[in-house]
């Protein structure tokens, strides 16, 4: 049933080059989404089309809404609008109602039929529509290339929806539909940026971070916290797996050198991760490295880093990334300031001057068959711990 005269949302999808079955889930899981991140707002009612989906405003505040829409992942565009009758008269009075109101000096109508059976043609809809404007708003001008002000008319088997605006969402796939990864996440710059664009791309993220305690001190993980905080806004909850990474990473320094330590420790980690990962049916590793960043990430250390190491794929969002684009997105989704605060990173308390950027597996299987590591490695997926990041968890932590 077509719903008249109301203030509704019109909710334009991302990346449809999907289609069929896969159109639908991606339909299904934007509207779940878009739901959850608009709990707060109770009076919205909420109507899922196979072409778009609908919110009807209720008694919310538009300008509160748009600003949550804006940064749902697979949401293309959205716009403010009404729906009315099919009565072209109705239809020129609210049009020409937009027209008197705004500061436009230039004009265009734009009329679409998704129904080509309607009695007047698209044409003569502008017409009528611009001429009405014309006659009654005397500064307004027609400009069909550039206009400022653009009144669109969307003519439906049971409605018209007119409207004026239209927001930018972030587009990419909502989260969750391309399954499940397990993060990478340091407290750095990068891996928030990674984790963002990863959640952008359609996958719901779990989170691992080796701690090293007592070098590395709770403010690591209440930065942790804090940073998946602002990702919140892209999938509620994130469930973070913790690993006590001291004793393992003091044995690495014993046994590698200060040239192979990094290198070592980062295989390390990918093992550990891995496991994890597979314990919980992660699909796929994700991190911050960017190509030649830093010594452990050279296309020689990576190659090096993932030899006869890790049996699952490693996506890394950043790989062909500048830093300053990085620090662009961070500064954009509200991460930048958490980053930058000081904090003792497990890779710094043991000060390492002679990296190696070009590692041999040769070295690297001479320092792992003199320690065996695999025990260490078990200890801590035995020993990880989990914590979990949401609005709710905060508020259950006031109490
Ligand atoms: P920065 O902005 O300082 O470069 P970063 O997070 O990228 O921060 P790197 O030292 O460049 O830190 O590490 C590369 C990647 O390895 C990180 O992006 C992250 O995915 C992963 N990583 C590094 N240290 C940790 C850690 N302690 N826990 C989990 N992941 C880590
Ligand atoms: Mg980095």
């Amino acid at each position: 049933m077509a719903t008249y005269n109301q203030d509704l949302i019109m909710v334009r999808f991302g990346e449809l080059n999907t289609k069929g079955k896969n159109m639908k889930d991606f339909i299904k899981q934007l509207g779940k989404n878009i739901k959850v991140v608009l709990k707060g707002f109770p009076t919205l009612t909420y109507e899922i089309r196979h072409d778009h989906i609908y919110i009807y405003l209720g008694e919310e505040d538009y300008d509160l809404v748009k600003e949550r829409l804006k940064k749902v992942p697979g949401l293309l565009s959205f716009s403010l609008c009404k729906g009315f009758p099919r009565d072209l008269e109705i239809i020129k009075k609210y049009a020409l109602d937009i027209a008197s109101k705004s500061d436009a000096k230039t004009f265009k109508v734009i009329t679409k039929r998704a129904d080509k059976l309607f009695q007047y043609t698209s044409d003569q809809i502008n017409r009528e529509v611009a001429s009405l404007i014309l006659r009654n708003v005397p500064n307004l001008k027609v400009d069909v290339h550039n206009p400022e002000l653009k009144i669109n008319i969307n003519v439906r088997e049971d409605i018209i929806y007119v409207y004026s605006t239209s927001e930018k969402g972030i587009g990419g796939y909502p989260v969750g539909i391309a399954g499940k990864g397990l993060m990478m996440l340091s407290g750095g710059i990068d891996s928030p940026v990674a984790a963002y664009l990863m959640l952008k791309r359609g996958l719901k993220l779990e989170c691992i971070h080796f701690a090293a305690p007592p070098y590395t001190s709770e403010n690591v993980i209440i930065k942790i916290h804090d940073l998946l905080r602002k990702l919140n806004i892209y999938q509620p909850d994130f469930k973070v797996y913790i690993v006590p990474f001291t004793d393992i990473q003091k044995k690495i320094y014993e046994v590698a050198g200060t040239s192979y330590a990094i290198t070592i420790m980062r295989r390390m980690m990918l093992k550990i991760a891995s496991k994890i990962a597979h314990r919980n049916n992660d699909l796929v590793l994700a991190n911050g490295e960017s190509i030649g960043q830093v010594a452990s990430q050279t296309l020689k250390s990576i190659v090096a880093i993932e030899h006869d190491n890790v049996y699952m794929p490693i996506i890394r969002p950043l790989a062909t990334y500048d830093k300053l684009d990085i620090i662009d997105i961070a500064k954009k989704i509200d991460t930048y300031d958490i980053s930058i605060r000081p904090y003792e990173d497990c890779c710094t308390i043991f000060e390492v001057k002679d990296p190696t950027t070009s590692p041999s597996i040769e070295k690297i299987k001479e320092i792992e068959s003199s320690f065996d590591f695999s025990p260490m490695v078990d200890e801590c997926v035995k020993n990880v711990k989990v914590m979990h990041v949401s609005e709710e968890e905060d508020k259950k932590d006031e109490f």
